[in-house]
């Protein structure tokens, strides 16, 4: 033990003012005994504190004379280890910060006796207070930007949170977390996971701040998009992260506009069907996947017949009525694997997943029956408003990977089979197979080759004679378009025509031809008969097209002097089917001129006579298929004869066809057809060939005058 002496030498070594003291429950306190230390922390004599406790009470500061004296009282009751913390006023004014930790000694029946230790902590103090003011600063400064602000204190789990963090998320300022994991737990699942990467990334020191997209949970259930950043502020000494702060930025509205972009940048906002370019991903995925699976697609397109009558008629809003239908209906056929798409117009490609075209035994699986379900479900009436429509659909089919296996080609086989389907009739599907890619080729040199050959002069008109059968007389004759290819020697018009169409160049063309035949008729008025009439064949797709009108035909021919009945315009009955106010019109403006209609190819079509009157239809030309097979006892000639006597009866003459035989001729004569055009009566030739055999039969055929 040391003497009283011995443990007052020890004592002055130790920073601060050790001591023993008596406390009463009533707060009452007497020193037994205080070190030098005192003389330092208040400029007091220990002897004078023994004398009298009250020599260091009058020191308390004034604000903190409460809560000592309460602590005082708890100290006597206890038996604990106890640290209390306050400040003392010198009598120069001095403030200090002291420390005071004390143990109970021993317990008596009116309070308790402590031993203990008091330093000066004001310089800690200080520091501490600089920290917290400098931390409620930079917490002001992000909390200004309108964000959350959280401080993750990581190895003892606490996280706090300000008052506009909780309010973001619909939570009152008192609202206390207990435990960091808490916050993990109002993450959306889906961003779990890159959430964890990317404060991981920012741990290991690979990313020097934190940042990252999620979706938080507010207190009512919603879900908020916001961007957390922050940064480490302190490691231990092996670099482990201690404290890291952040801020939390609402981004929802940002979000929203970003997924509002998407959707329209990935879907059709008519159908809500994915797009062209949503189809393109989803099938380069799919392709992915049936790879892996070992598993056949089918892509099909599919495009709506008849779709722009109802345009015509019903109106866009119609239109689009009907649109949306369609794609219910395909939608309704499909797997919930497979898409549909709207590709723009009336035309859908559907990405059938799992598509052997002999896929199972179960009919269910079978390709062809799920394609003629959908062909079905689309020829079922539409209903729009109050009425009733009727479309049907075509529609080509390629497979994966069993055609093509890139998307390109994918889309050029659907897109060659669609082309077989609708020129096959319609309202059927059509499967790729090579032959059709090698006509597909074709096609697609002769639509070049046809453009540069306009500009080139490769094309030629050849007149073909159309006779009087009474007469034996010419003054009629049919402008017919023929290609000199340059490698290909003579195109026919059947195997060019249709794609003049498609690549809208018969415009062009058309102009040209016409252009010919008024020269031509011009000259063959003043030369062969002043009557002389030239017949051109006109395309549907030369009414339909913008910006076609019959006026430039009808101005040209005046510029040459000519009267509108030089020249009949020979159209198809696809034209009248079709027929919109704007070919109406068109077909009206070249009656007002003079202009004569001639409905080409009769009999294959819709062949309803009442209707064509209409039309105001100047002469029926009967298709070659019913003059091929022309006998005294053959039905052809029975429908020939009733077409004669209807079309006579509506005011109509008739022209026949494709006469090759004496045989034919005499029984079109003695059924009264007006008009014939065959190999037998004269081929088309060159406008020089055509003046000689003109001559030549006006020599031969005695003139009824
Ligand atoms: P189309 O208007 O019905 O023309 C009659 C076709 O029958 C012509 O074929 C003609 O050469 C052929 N023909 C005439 N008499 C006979 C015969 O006795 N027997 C047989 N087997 N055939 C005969 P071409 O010149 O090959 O024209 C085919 C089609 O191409 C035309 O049919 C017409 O629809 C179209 N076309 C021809 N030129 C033009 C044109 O300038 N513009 C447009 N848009 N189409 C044209
Ligand atoms: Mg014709
Ligand atoms: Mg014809």
């Amino acid at each position: 033990m040391f003497s009283e002496e011995e443990f007052r030498q020890v004592t002055a070594q130790v920073p601060g003012m050790v001591f023993r003291l008596h406390l009463s429950y009533t707060g009452v306190l007497k020193y037994l005994y205080v070190s030098d230390g005192v003389r330092e922390l208040y400029g007091v004599e220990p002897d004078a504190v023994v004398a009298d406790s009250a020599a260091l009470r009058i020191f308390r500061h004034p604000d903190d004379e409460p809560t000592i004296g309460s602590d005082l009282q708890e100290a006597a009751r206890s038996t604990l280890p106890m640290l209390l913390q306050f400040r003392i006023q010198l009598a120069d004014g001095t403030v200090k910060w002291v420390q005071v930790s004390s143990t109970c000694v021993e317990q008596d029946g009116l309070g308790a006796v402590r031993s203990g230790i008091m330093i000066d902590i004001t310089g800690r103090k200080q520091t501490e207070i600089e920290l917290q003011e400098t931390e409620a600063r930079w917490k002001l400064a992000l909390e200004s930007t309108g964000d959350g602000v959280w401080d993750w204190h990581i190895q003892e789990g606490a996280e706090f949170y300000s008052d506009r963090y909780k309010e973001m998320y619909g939570y009152p300022a008192d609202k206390v977390w207990q435990h960091a994991d808490d916050y993990v737990d109002l993450v959306h699942p889906d961003d779990k996971a890159q959430l964890l990467l990317d404060q991981h990334a920012h741990f290991s020191g690979a990313a020097p701040t934190y940042s990252n997209e999620h979706r938080v949970r507010c207190k009512d259930g919603s879900w908020k998009w916001i961007l957390s950043r922050g940064m480490v502020i302190t490691r231990d000494p092996k670099g482990e992260p201690l404290r890291m702060i952040g801020t939390h930025t609402d981004i929802s509205a940002r979000k929203a506009a970003e997924a509002q972009i998407w959707r329209q940048a990935n879907f059709d906002p008519l159908t809500g069907l994915p797009n062209r370019r949503m189809l393109r991903q989803r099938l380069e995925h799919d392709i992915q996947a049936s790879q892996t699976a070992q598993q056949s697609l089918a892509i099909l397109f599919i495009d709506l017949d008849h779709f722009k009558e109802v345009n015509d008629t019903l109106g866009h809003d119609g239109g689009d009525l009907l649109l949306v239908q369609a794609a219910q209906r395909i939608q309704a056929c499909l797997g919930p694997a497979d898409t549909v798409a709207r590709m723009g117009g009336d035309e859908f490609t559907v990405i059938v997943c799992d598509a052997k075209p002999d896929a199972g035994p179960a009919p269910e699986n079978r390709l062809e029956q799920r394609l003629q379900a959908i062909l079905d479900s689309l020829s079922q009436a539409f209903e729009l408003g109050e009425e009733h429509v009727f479309v049907s659909a075509s529609m080509g089919v390629t497979l994966y990977p069993a055609d093509a296996t890139r998307v390109e080609d994918l889309f050029k086989h659907a897109d060659q089979a669609l082309y077989l389907a609708k020129g096959s009739g319609r309202n059927r599907f059509s499967f790729f197979t090579p032959a059709l890619q090698q006509a597909a080729q074709t096609r697609a040199r002769l639509a070049s080759d046809l453009r540069s050959g306009l500009a080139q002069s490769q094309f030629e008109v050849v007149y073909q004679p159309i006779v009087q059968l009474a007469s034996g007389k010419i003054f009629k004759a049919e402008a017919l378009l023929r290609w000199n290819h340059p490698l290909r020697g003579v195109v026919n018009p059947a195997q060019f025509i249709g794609i003049a169409e498609s690549s809208g160049l018969i415009i062009d063309i058309g102009d040209w031809v016409f252009r010919q035949a008024a020269d031509q008729v011009r000259r063959w008025r003043g030369q062969l008969q002043s009557e002389f009439q030239i017949s051109v064949n006109k395309s549907p797709v030369q009414f339909h097209h913008e910006g076609q009108s019959p006026h430039s035909w009808i101005e040209h021919l005046r510029s040459l002097g000519l009267p509108g009945s030089s020249v009949a315009v020979e159209i198809t009955e696809n034209l009248l089917l079709d027929a919109s106010p704007k070919v109406i019109r068109h077909l009206l403006d070249m009656r007002d001129a003079g202009v004569q209609v001639a409905l080409d190819d009769f009999g294959t079509g819709y062949s309803s006579l009442s209707y064509l009157q209409k039309f105001d239809i100047d002469y029926i030309k009967i298709d070659q298929s019913f003059i091929r097979n022309l006998t005294p006892a053959a039905t052809d000639l029975a429908l020939c004869k009733a077409i004669i006597v209807m079309a006579h009866a509506l005011g109509m003459t008739v022209i026949a066809e494709g006469i090759e035989t004496p045989e034919q001729l005499d029984l079109l004569k003695a059924a009264g057809c007006d008009y014939g055009q065959g190999y037998l009566l004269g081929r088309p030739m060159s406008p020089k060939a055509f003046e000689a055999f003109h001559l030549e039969t006006s020599a031969a055929t005695p003139s009824p005058a």
